[in-house]
């Protein structure tokens, strides 16, 4: 090579001799594609030859039920690797109605063949229906019991989760029974089938508002200067919907409460809402102390290629 680095003019280079053997490497080149095509066509030849010898069986009324022919189209499929089993499957009028090999129904017809390996975890002979052998190396009951395992592992660490969620969304908020009143009578004043509001955009639905009317008649009973335990899944989604119904109409808002309450119901609803927000937090702190998450079980994983589907159908 020239060195450049020294300050040295680098050497003329002769290209002219430098690509004297160009012909003689495209011509060696073009040969060589030639002679692949050819081998080829061989090959399909040969593969042709072989399916001839099958078709042949079955136009003289050979059929998988025969003990030759079965023994056969097994070796075929199963033993020889470099057969095409979707070809075989063709020959043989397993055909789909998309008109696609249906090698999967061929092989049902054949019956399984031990593969090679047996099943690491057992030992047993794995069958399989698949031409370039098993496609896993757990027989189908060891690699169920895998599945299973990481089932049940995949819920116990959901399961804290869940236990933290139901535990927030069981736990009480504590406010007066007219603040309450306040946020249900603002929903209630908005029925979803009656109003504007009803439209898939704003969210206006009757469950919200059935939740309030539920609420109303829950602290029917109740004086305004009580104070009431509302559960989180309903005292949420009722704030929730209570300062939608306040935000669309600030003044009719007012007009709303007013036989509930002097106070703005905006002052109340956020009164509500710290209440709310604080009570959560603190039923977040109860929960992860009484449903801690499971240690990470990344050692008991299992590989992937038990998730990997089973398939059946060998490339050709
Ligand atoms: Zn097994």
């Amino acid at each position: 090579m020239t060195d450049v680095t020294a300050g040295q003019q680098p050497a003329e280079i002769r290209f002219d001799e430098h690509f004297s053997g160009l012909d003689d490497g495209v011509e060696h080149l073009r040969q060589m594609i030639l002679a692949r095509q050819e081998a080829e066509r061989c090959v399909a030849a040969a593969e042709q030859a072989v399916l001839a010898m099958v078709d042949g069986a079955v136009r003289v009324g050979g059929t998988l039920e025969d003990p030759v022919m079965k023994n056969v189209l097994r070796r075929l499929h199963y033993r020889i690797r470099f057969f095409p089993s979707a070809a075989l499957a063709r020959t043989l009028g397993f055909i789909n109605k998309n008109g696609v090999a249906n090698v999967q129904a061929m092989a049902r017809q054949l019956g399984p063949a031990a593969a090679e390996e047996p099943c690491t975890a057992c030992g047993k002979t794995i069958l399989t229906y698949s031409g370039s052998g098993a496609t896993d190396d757990l027989c189908p009951k060891c690699r169920k019991a895998v599945k299973d395992e990481y089932f049940q592992q995949a819920a116990a660490r959901w399961e804290p989760r869940n236990s933290r969620h139901e535990h927030i969304q069981r736990g009480t908020v504590t406010a007066l029974v007219a603040d309450w009143r306040v946020a249900a009578a603002l929903v209630l004043a908005y029925p979803p089938a009656t109003t504007e509001r009803d439209h898939p955009d704003t969210g206006w639905t009757w469950a919200q508002y059935e939740h309030a009317r539920a609420t109303e008649r829950h602290l029917a009973t109740l004086l305004p200067e009580d104070c009431a335990d509302l559960p989180m899944d309903t005292a949420a989604p009722l704030l929730a919907a209570a300062q939608v119904a306040a935000d669309w109409h600030p003044g009719r808002a007012c007009s709303i409460t007013e036989h509930l309450t002097e106070r703005s119901p905006t002052a109340i609803l956020t009164q509500l809402k710290t209440a709310v927000t604080r009570r959560r937090r603190e039923l977040e702190a109860e929960a992860l102390v009484l449903h801690p998450d499971l240690p990470d079980p990344a050692d008991t994983r299992p590989t992937g290629a038990l998730l990997v589907a089973d398939g059946t159908e060998r490339q050709s």
